[in-house]
């Protein structure tokens, strides 16, 4: 076992050796041959990883999930236009504050933390706005809103911006490559993330495909688009890199470019499905580990709960100190984030290589139930990771 903390929260994440070594030689230059065979690759395999359409365009830039959100806002919004925000958590707080900054005129369609808003309630949202003449521009949304463990359905919210003329943003920083997400079938317009989450790399790349729509959209956008965001700036390199030729217009990260490279070739390597049902069986293997150990989630709807982490009430008698009790047991998780709900809850990631190691998932539980023991909670020592390795078993 190693010495280092294990790293359990929702993102950055533990990643594998393979990545881990791929980022650990001396910085190539932007347009060597190396780099420039990575970079060509990781583009194609995005679209892959994104289930995305040929016509697709693939961003990779330095930066982060933020970064890629004020991509998609500067690129598809201009003052003055109409756009709706389904609201589950901090992150969609963050992209309507991004869209106020950028001068639109926002409908929020909101829940309370821990739950999402139906597709009938952002239905009419949208009508509304058609009806008062000022119909929605796009349709913002966050896939796993990390702050609650909140997970929506991104395929009816995509027909129904579809169906009214709307864009269809998703946030997909804490749910690319660990969720469902087929962009081309679905017909969204923009799904984006950061490469510290699902995909397995540290932090320091901002990922983000635009549909065919949404090009149009850019092209036809009058307001001008902050230099470093532009697609119309990065499309001439991205294109080059996948034609296997250098470009430069503003120096790529470049040892995370061959990170990315074997980070999507490890997502892909039992295709998407595989890669989403691994996912899904770990979070449920973690449910019966969380039940064990008489944990409940914020999120009461189990068709709403992430596969990419949860985030679990503080039992009776327990608080925020948790999270260091937990720590002292070798694991690292995370407190609240949703402002209203702070304090009663911590959350845990699983995503990405740990899941795909169950001495990490054992650990992590094992952490968890040895902390609630130090804070006085009665359990039988041994019974979540014995839950844990039933239900992955079974
Ligand atoms: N959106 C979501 C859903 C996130 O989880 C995060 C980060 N936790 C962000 C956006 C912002 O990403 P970053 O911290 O990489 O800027």
């Amino acid at each position: 076992m190693s010495d280092s903390p294990l790293l359990m929260i929702p993102g950055p994440i533990e990643i594998s050796p393979a990545v881990r070594a791929a980022a650990s030689g001396p910085p190539p230059g932007h347009l060597s041959k190396p780099v420039m065979a990575a970079f060509g690759r990781a583009l194609t395999r995005m679209r892959a990883v994104w289930c995305a359409s040929d016509d697709s365009q693939p961003f990779v830039v330095a930066g982060s999930g933020t970064t890629a959100m004020d991509m998609a806002v500067a690129n598809l919004v201009a003052p003055g236009d109409a756009v709706v925000v389904v609201h589950t958590g901090y992150f969609s707080d963050r992209m309507a504050e991004m869209l106020r900054r950028r001068g639109a005129s926002l409908a929020s369609v909101t829940a309370e933390p821990g739950d999402a808003p139906c597709t009938a309630a952002v239905a009419a949202a949208l009508d509304d706005l058609a009806a008062a003449g000022t119909p929605a521009r796009a349709v913002f949304v966050t896939h796993v809103d990390t702050s609650t463990g909140v997970r929506v359905d991104p395929q009816p919210l995509a027909r129904l911006a579809r169906e009214r003329g709307a864009l269809s943003v998703f946030d997909g920083v804490c749910a690319t490559a660990g969720e469902r997400f087929r962009m081309q079938e679905w017909d969204a317009d923009v799904y984006l993330t950061a490469s510290q989450k699902a995909i397995g790399l540290p932090p320091g790349l901002a990922l983000l495909v635009a549909g065919p729509r949404a090009l149009e959209r850019r092209a036809a956008l009058a307001t001008p688009v902050p230099m470093s965001l532009d697609w119309h700036e990065w499309m001439p390199v991205m294109k080059a890199y996948e034609g296997g030729r250098p470009a430069y217009f503003a120096t790529p990260a470049t040892s995370l470019i061959l990170a990315l490279d074997a980070g999507l070739g490890e997502v892909l390597e039992g295709g998407m499905e595989a890669r989403w049902a691994a996912h899904g069986r770990a979070a449920c293997a973690l449910a019966a580990a969380w039940d064990a150990l008489g944990l409940r989630s914020l999120v009461a709807k189990p068709e709403l709960r992430a596969s990419t982490l949860s985030a679990l009430l503080y039992p009776e008698g327990v608080d925020a100190a948790l999270v260091g009790k937990v720590l002292e047991h070798g694991v690292v998780v995370a407190g609240g984030l949703h402002p209203l709900r702070r304090s009663e809850y911590f959350r845990v990631g699983h995503m990405g290589y740990a899941i795909t190691r169950p001495e990490m998932l054992v650990r992590t539980v094992d952490a968890i139930e040895a902390a609630l023991i130090d804070l006085g909670r009665r359990l039988d020592r041994g019974a979540a990771a014995a839950a844990l390795q039933a239900a992955l078993a079974g």
